[in-house]
């Protein structure tokens, strides 16, 4: 790891925003420590983190999202959120991913942020209601660090965004929490078409120019109504990305994330391992934002969160299943199974789509799971926090 890339966190971000990330670090190695034992002693289940997608209102309509919009927007409710959060502190989990639809639509986040300071969140973002207003109450908690979703420079953005000015916008938005001296990330889910402008040192300087301090790649996952699979990488793309992330690491002034790849290469699916799961805008407590099936919805303030982890059944066996498929994306590699899978198990489909027959009728696609090339770390610095911090968990023996 290039030193620089953790000394620019410490003369850009403010104190508060310092305090509470030294906090989420310390706080972070103790929900892992915490899940690592509940699965060694068999003790009852709980994953160390969350994916909450608070609202699926949106003001743009991308390509390729699983988020399907209504016209009155469903969202969780704060006595949900804050039950769900409540919760998790019991397990010592106390860091939150907050999706949408555009989050920043739910009027009570910053409730929830303000109201929980031992948490930490990340805010998924695609930066366009990032004004100077709202960045200030970022810094004011502290506890937040914004995740900007960039899907390509100008051109592809339009494209993949179906507006013109989302780029510039996003950018706008990212500046304006960068110049609060906020804990700032960019995400990208890699295709074809963005992969030459965003796969690059370029870019990445491009990036550190703009005062970000992470990069988290994703590999682009065709799913929704208009899942363009055309676009999703080729085995080598999805080789050279992972070559990619490996030597910037050492070099890049900038943190780089991944959640695919343990530090010796081995690919893994974080709802498998049961490190993450998700809940989505309806309360369906689901695998992951993609595999959008349940068996068990929120009450009122979340109190059936634990009842609906430990005594029902599809979410343990769920993640059997695609430990036993391999250790890839089981909805990009094995639709048809996974959907043979849900019926048995009398799933619910949690989509607001018909999310069965898109996995009965969509092809089988190569994804992160590449035996015989796997490419382990070569930073220390990453292997030693993917030995400790991401691993199979025990889920692939
Ligand atoms: S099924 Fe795919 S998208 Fe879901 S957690 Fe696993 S790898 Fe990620």
């Amino acid at each position: 790891m290039n030193p620089a890339a953790l000394l620019r966190i410490a003369f850009q971000c403010s104190f508060r925003v310092q305090r509470k990330l030294l906090r989420f670090a310390w706080n972070g190695h103790r929900a892992i420590g915490a899940f690592r034992r509940r699965q060694e002693e068999n003790r009852p289940f709980f994953p160390a983190f969350w994916m909450l997608s608070v609202t699926n209102r949106c003001n743009l309509r991308c390509r390729g999202c699983w988020v399907e919009q209504t016209a009155e927007p469903c969202q969780l409710s704060l006595a949900q959120m804050q039950g769900i959060v409540d919760t998790a502190r019991k397990y010592q989990s106390r860091f939150f991913g907050i999706l949408g639809g555009e989050p920043l639509f739910h009027s009570d986040l910053f409730t929830l942020f303000e109201k929980n300071p031992d948490a930490y969140f990340q805010l998924f973002t695609n930066g366009t209601q990032l004004d100077s207003e709202i960045a200030e109450r970022l810094a004011k908690c502290g506890n937040v660090t914004p995740l900007i979703s960039i899907e390509g420079l100008e051109t592809e953005s339009r494209i993949r965004r179906g507006k013109g000015d989302v780029f510039a916008k996003s950018i706008a938005g990212l500046e304006t929490v960068t110049g609060a001296g906020l804990f700032t990330g960019v995400s990208a889910s890699i295709n074809r078409r963005n992969f030459d402008e965003l796969v690059s040192a370029e870019y990445l300087d491009f990036l550190i120019g703009k005062g970000v301090h992470y990069l988290w790649y994703f590999i682009y996952r065709p799913c929704g109504r208009d899942p363009d699979f055309e676009t999703a990488l080729e085995k080598e793309q999805i080789l050279a990305l992972r070559r990619f992330l490996v030597e910037q690491r050492r070099r890049a002034k900038i943190l780089i994330l991944d959640a695919y790849w343990d530090g010796a290469g081995n690919a893994l699916c974080p709802g498998a391992t049961g490190i993450s799961h998700h809940i989505a805008p309806n309360a369906a407590v689901e695998f992951c934002p993609i595999v959008q099936f349940t068996d068990g919805f929120l009450n009122e303030d979340a109190s059936n969160l634990e009842r609906i982890l430990q005594q029902n059944t599809l979410l343990k066996n769920l993640r059997t299943f695609c430990a036993e498929q391999g250790r890839g994306c089981v909805l990009l590699e094995a639709p048809r199974e996974l959907a043979q899978f849900l019926r048995e198990n009398g799933a619910e489909d949690s989509s607001g789509r018909d999310l069965l027959a898109e996995l009965e009728t969509r092809p089988p696609m190569i994804c992160h799971d590449l035996p015989g090339c796997e490419i382990p770390e070569t930073s220390l610095g990453y292997r030693l926090g993917k030995r400790y911090y991401f691993f199979g968990f025990g889920a692939y023996g």
